[in-house]
């Protein structure tokens, strides 16, 4: 089932930033909060991901929470400080967009949209991105077969915008140890049936930090075209998704074992 077939126009490598690009052997980082809460939090994570190669800064300002008593994000003043300080350190920029509204102003501040998984089946929204030039992050929904999930991507891409990367970040099954089970198998499934190139976002997968290293070296080995991954400077302290998210030298210490592991997989090719 080769649902997308390989067409002339499509280039292997997705260019992101100036010297950031996904595919073809470029394997992506994103890396930053679960929400961006403010100067000091953002410029602390810029600063210290910023050393890394081939990485995108994220930061969600208008967060789906479950709850409506939760954290909801800092709307266009987070989108504002996201940009100026990705900008600061030269690094492309991803948040999430939830209503179609937000392009108006997120297209001048973001070098990527999120679609979240809450909103995959969002056709409406999926439309209005696949009008705008700038790549997509298309999030898996948390119930949503790999077919549907290619669908959505199809939503964008006739709208005209073929810029899509898809986020394979967990799906709900009955277990309950872990925030939903990270599905690797899509990532094989993915690359054999169609041409987006796939991350995998093992914080949201789990919702548990000890398993964002080994599940992110485990979708380096399956396939995948990069992780996603929440670091926080200060996770105790973090208005959202604290629980999933590394710290700094954590961080470092995933990006130290992703690259050895690239190191050994080339020595074997
Ligand atoms: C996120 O990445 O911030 C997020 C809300 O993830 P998901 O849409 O996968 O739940
Ligand atoms: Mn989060």
């Amino acid at each position: 089932m080769k649902l997308y077939p390989e067409g002339a126009n499509r280039k292997k490598q997705l260019m992101l930033g100036k010297n950031v690009a996904i595919g073809d052997n470029k394997f992506l980082i994103i890396a930053g909060p679960c929400a961006v809460e403010g100067e000091e939090q953002l410029t602390e994570i810029a600063k210290f991901t910023s050393k890394t190669n081939n990485i995108v800064l994220r930061g969600g300002v208008y967060k789906p929470r479950t709850s409506p008593h939760d954290f909801q994000g800092m709307g266009l003043e987070g989108a504002k400080l996201l940009s100026r300080i990705g900008k600061q350190y030269d690094l492309p920029v991803i948040t999430e967009i939830t209503d179609s509204r937000q392009i108006e102003f997120l297209d001048q501040l973001v070098d990527i949209y999120q679609i979240g998984s809450r909103n995959m089946y969002n056709y409406d929204l999926l439309k209005e991105v696949g009008k705008t030039d700038k790549p997509v992050l298309l999030k898996r929904g948390m119930a949503a077969t790999i077919k549907e999930w290619l669908l959505a991507a199809s939503y964008i891409e006739l709208n005209g915008n073929n810029k899509i990367i898809l986020c394979e970040r967990g799906i709900r099954t009955f277990e309950t140890y872990t925030r939903n089970t990270l599905d690797l198998s899509a990532v094989v499934a993915i690359k054999n049936i169609s041409h987006y190139p796939i991350v995998v976002d093992p914080s949201h997968a789990t919702g548990r930090k000890e398993m964002i290293i080994p599940l992110a070296k485990a979708a380096l080995i399956a396939g995948a075209d990069g992780v996603m991954v929440e670091v926080h400077n200060d996770p105790k302290q973090a208005l959202c998704d604290g629980q999933q998210s590394l710290n700094l030298d954590e961080y470092g210490k995933l990006v130290s074992e992703l690259e050895f592991l690239t190191k050994i997989m080339k020595d074997y090719e």
